[in-house]
């Protein structure tokens, strides 16, 4: 089930959004892929470990062996085909490790004090600004958010940790987790690991990652 915050943020950015079932076979995937204009790897379940090579932590959860199939070729392929490519929470991770790099797997039992970056979602709203992020002067993120400081919320209890080429980290929040990537020299590909679909409609800045991304796609 897809948030339908995403669709709501497409369609307010003049997108019009085509949710992919992750059911597809490869050669339908493919098909399907190459008629789309941009791409949206949304939030959801962590991916599975041993797809990075690691025993998976006791706190993993949610992993879903088709939706890992499905997603991890559609990032390798935007990136190939240089399609315009918005990756949020889970999809910066996916985008990561279908490009060779590795998770944190759970942020609170393996980086030494590191902020709260999940919350009690029964008692904090989604829109809640956990922590701020520094943001990389110079990058496509600082040209679309106008700003070199954001304030974001967290919902992810993993991270990136080895970060594949050819990404690059171009924002941090203030403990050193990586909170958004992209690839220099690429015409749209940006993934962050804060939820701007629920930022949106309050935060202008937020909507401009949507705007931005059906702009490319429009190109
Ligand atoms: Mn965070």
């Amino acid at each position: 089930m897809i948030g339908r915050k995403y669709v709501d943020a497409v369609e307010t950015a003049g997108g019009v959004p085509l949710i992919v079932p992750h059911n597809l076979s490869g050669d339908s995937l493919r098909l399907l892929f190459d008629r789309l204009d941009g791409l949206l790897l949304s939030g959801g379940g962590d991916v599975d470990p041993s797809i990075y090579g690691e025993e998976p932590h006791p706190d993993v959860d949610g992993v879903s062996a088709d939706r890992d199939r499905v997603e991890l070729a559609l990032a390798r392929w935007a990136v190939d085909q240089q399609k315009p490519l918005l990756a949020i929470c889970r999809g910066i991770q996916v985008l990561n490790v279908a490009l060779g790099g590795t998770l944190v797997q759970d942020i609170p039992s393996q980086v030494a004090g590191a902020l709260p970056h999940h919350f009690d979602e029964k008692t904090t709203p989604r829109g809640y600004l956990a922590h701020s992020v520094s943001i990389e002067p110079g990058s496509l993120l600082s040209a679309v958010i106008q700003s070199e400081a954001a304030s974001v919320n967290s919902w992810h209890h993993q991270s990136l940790k080895q970060v594949a080429n050819p990404l690059r980290v171009v924002a941090e929040s203030p403990d050193g987790i990586i909170e958004a990537v992209e690839i220099p020299g690429q015409r749209f590909v940006l993934g962050v690991q804060w939820h701007p679909e629920w930022l949106f409609e309050t935060q202008p800045e937020m909507l401009r990652l949507f705007t931005a991304l059906i702009e490319a796609a429009s190109a």
